[in-house]
């Protein structure tokens, strides 16, 4: 038996959608994006949502628009996707880490305060696996030392946490719909915020600056345009949107699925001697985004290529940012420096999850752990 560790959801609906716009006139950013738009700022309950290439260019756009730059520091965690602080480098500002919460790996709201300096400007928290982050409480730390939110909500588009939605208590929150996110268009991004001007700013910043869309210039009729800002080209396509539109429709449907499924694999995991879980909090819907095991960091490495002997497809989400070769050489970042974050990073194993999986497939991976975990 091969057990994929991923594959999407796209259905013929979603298929249908992307013809339709193929056999149109208009490929690029147009209406159907503004569709697709309004559909995600309505779910997520925001008022605006802009549609991008990436949440690494959802990232970037939102430091940049909130005036972060050089000679700024933005607060972040190691235990995430190298994207998170590789915006706040591409801002041209300084990632300082803060280490996690050893039972969710989630960033530690309680280390937060000790790593303010005069030159912090924002508080980037990343919601892992789709569990929120702490955010009453960052956004409390935030107000108090007048610093920006940026949530890197890559994760957790379905998430909320005491009682607040995703992006809620943020300036910006930044979404992934890269070809494993819980909705997917191959390559993709949007960005959500509350406020008018925001997201104003990032539409013009998302295509090169230009104050007319390409819409705007070529379907109606012609009008000189200008450039007001130094922009980039981040903008979201028609083809991408309209491979999302149904897949949001679906979001909840496909939620329910992974959600049965990942107490399917924690009843059959729970047993094995050897095998822990991260930890999810009262109060919290999460967006199930991948199933994570922990086990000993002596054997993990094992564990990992035993797995895929057994054509089983693992990951692992992640081994920390700051040890990474590049945050290295450029900062001097030992091991050792955030201790919670390497201990998961060292002990963490990503199994298959995807709305395909079955229940024989999650008992094939429970049998083969519970046997490779008794050598
Ligand atoms: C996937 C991911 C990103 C980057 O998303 P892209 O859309 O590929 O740029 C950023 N942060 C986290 C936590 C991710 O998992």
């Amino acid at each position: 038996m091969k057990i994929e560790f991923f594959r999407h959801n796209i259905a013929q609906e979603d298929i249908d959608r992307v013809n339709e716009v193929l056999r149109s006139i208009f490929l690029t950013t147009g209406e159907v994006v503004s569709g697709f738009e309004n559909l995600f700022s309505q779910y997520i309950g925001t008022r605006h949502a802009v549609g991008l290439t990436s949440c690494t260019a959802a990232l970037h756009l939102s430091l940049i628009s909130l005036g972060i730059g050089p000679g700024d520091e933005v607060i972040t965690t190691p235990m995430s996707f190298c994207a998170t602080s590789n915006a706040v480098m591409h801002a041209g500002a300084r990632p300082v880490f803060v280490d996690v919460e050893e039972e969710t790996g989630n960033l530690n709201a309680e280390l937060i305060e000790r790593a303010i300096t005069d030159k912090t400007r924002a508080i980037i928290p990343v919601h892992l696996y789709g569990q929120m982050c702490d955010m009453k409480r960052i956004k409390a730390i935030a107000d108090k030392h007048k610093l920006r939110v940026i949530e890197d909500a890559a994760h957790s588009i379905e998430s909320s946490r005491d009682g607040f939605r995703v992006g809620e208590l943020a300036d910006a929150a930044c979404f992934s719909f890269y070809a494993t996110k819980n909705i997917t268009s191959g390559e993709g991004g949007a960005l959500t915020t509350g406020s008018k001007d925001l997201a104003e700013r990032i539409r013009m910043l998302r295509l090169h600056g230009i104050d007319k869309g390409a819409a705007d210039r070529y379907t109606k009729r012609y009008e000189h345009w200008d450039m007001p800002l130094l922009g980039w080209k981040y903008n979201m396509d028609n083809i991408q949107a309209a491979l999302l539109i149904g897949q949001l429709g679906r979001i909840e449907e496909l939620l329910a699925r992974r959600e049965s499924l990942s107490n399917e694999y924690e009843d059959a995991l729970r047993d094995i001697k050897g095998i822990r879980f991260l930890k999810t909090l009262p109060g919290v819907r999460h967006a199930r985004h991948l199933f994570t095991v922990l086990v000993d960091s002596s054997i993990r490495d094992e564990i990992l290529w035993a797995l895929q002997r057994r054509d089983i497809g693992v990951a692992v989400n992640y081994r920390p940012i700051h040890l990474l070769k590049y945050y290295r050489e450029t900062f001097g970042f030992r091991e050792g420096a955030y201790p919670v974050a390497e201990d998961i990073g060292s002990r963490t194993i990503s199994l298959p999850f995807h709305t395909f999986l079955t229940s024989d497939q999650i008992e094939y991976v429970a049998q083969a752990l519970r046997e490779e975990l008794a050598h």
